[in-house]
């Protein structure tokens, strides 16, 4: 049977003979490539993905995903490119080779055309400190640094460090420590978001996230985050006096603080939010716990001797075990 379309050369496959059949292929790359690269260390970025070695490797494998068949049924049997090189060339060019359903190959030309974008990598953001996408502020009720912030700053360390294991973008720019507080600047916003929502679940606390435009990035607005944190300066074994007496802090948590009254030994619990309002005096930042043998219980006391000077005394309360902790402010006990 003769071709149906030149009536001249024999058929090979659905009527047509084989210069019939390719003559109608051709090969796509769907739209043009953009390629970001890091003008710092020539890093490239394909897709979602920062590549540093093996660069024409990757967009090689890039191009062999993406390149389409028209006019045939058949399939992209093998893709060869020609030399290039990803720092200079734009414009790579790929043989396709296709093969038809019956099993003939051709050899076919194609080029993908490489828009290049400049903007430098988050390796490099990294060593820099000069790419951030938001700052976490951490500043303390009491308006200005003090050490409440630096168990908060380590917890915030502690999320980054297991975020920076699962997105390549996160990282610490840098940390700022200002006389009011710390900032962190962080290369990824929801990492911020997140170190956030953690910090402030946990504790009594503020947050005010503002937000400005910073410039453009790969065409887009670019904008930068800043969440406000105001955490409570006081910590548990602060030593305030407010209108109706002194106390100890017992302990804290996100709604409710319980006080301990130096005098009468009776506790008192307010609500956390309105140890903000600062209508107290901090009398010592922290005094801490230190342990005490217990001698002897009786009903609601036990008596127990100070390991440093043997010097016992009774304290009202139910305690389990041969030691306690105690709080010891003012030649009293708590
Ligand atoms: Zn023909
Ligand atoms: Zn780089």
């Amino acid at each position: 049977m003769k071709c149906i379309i030149c009536g001249e050369k024999d058929s090979v496959e659905r009527g047509l003979c084989e210069d019939c059949l390719f003559k109608s292929v051709s090969i796509t790359f769907d739209a043009s490539e953009d390629i970001v690269i890091c003008p710092k260390c020539g890093g490239i970025k394909i897709g979602k993905r920062w590549h540093y070695r093996n660069k024409e490797h990757e967009m090689q494998k890039r191009i062999e995903s993406k390149v389409n068949l028209r006019g045939i049924d058949g399939k992209t049997a093998s893709v060869s490119f020609s030399d290039f090189d990803m720092a200079t060339d734009d414009r790579i060019e790929f043989e396709a080779e296709i093969e038809s359903s019956s099993g003939l190959k051709h050899t076919f030309p194609g080029e993908v055309h490489l828009k290049k974008l400049l903007n430098s990598c988050p390796e490099c953001n990294k060593k820099t400190g000069s790419y951030y996408e938001a700052i976490v502020q951490i500043r303390s009720s009491f308006g200005e640094y003090d050490s409440s912030i630096d168990e908060v700053v380590s917890e915030a360390i502690a999320i980054e460090n297991n975020l920076e294991k699962e997105h390549s973008n996160s990282f610490i720019s840098k940390i700022e420590k200002k006389p009011e507080g710390i900032d962190i600047y962080l290369g990824r916003k929801t990492d911020a978001a997140q170190i956030t929502k953690a910090i402030t679940d946990r504790r009594p606390s503020s947050l005010i996230v503002t937000k400005s435009l910073a410039g453009r990035r790969e065409g887009e607005d670019f904008n930068r985050y800043t969440y406000g944190i105001r955490i409570l300066g006081l910590t548990e074994g602060s030593v305030i006096s407010m209108k109706d007496g002194t106390y100890i802090v017992r302990a804290i948590h996100k709604e409710n603080t319980r006080l301990l009254n130096t005098e009468t030994g009776k506790e008192k619990i307010v609500k956390s939010e309105t140890l903000f309002r600062n209508d107290y005096r901090v009398v010592e930042r922290k005094i801490r716990k230190r342990k005490f043998i217990v001698v002897s219980r009786n009903g609601e006391e036990v008596e127990v001797m100070d390991p440093e000077n043997f010097v016992v005394s009774t304290v009202r309360g139910k305690f389990s075990g041969n030691e306690i902790e105690l709080y010891s402010y003012e030649g009293r006990l708590y």
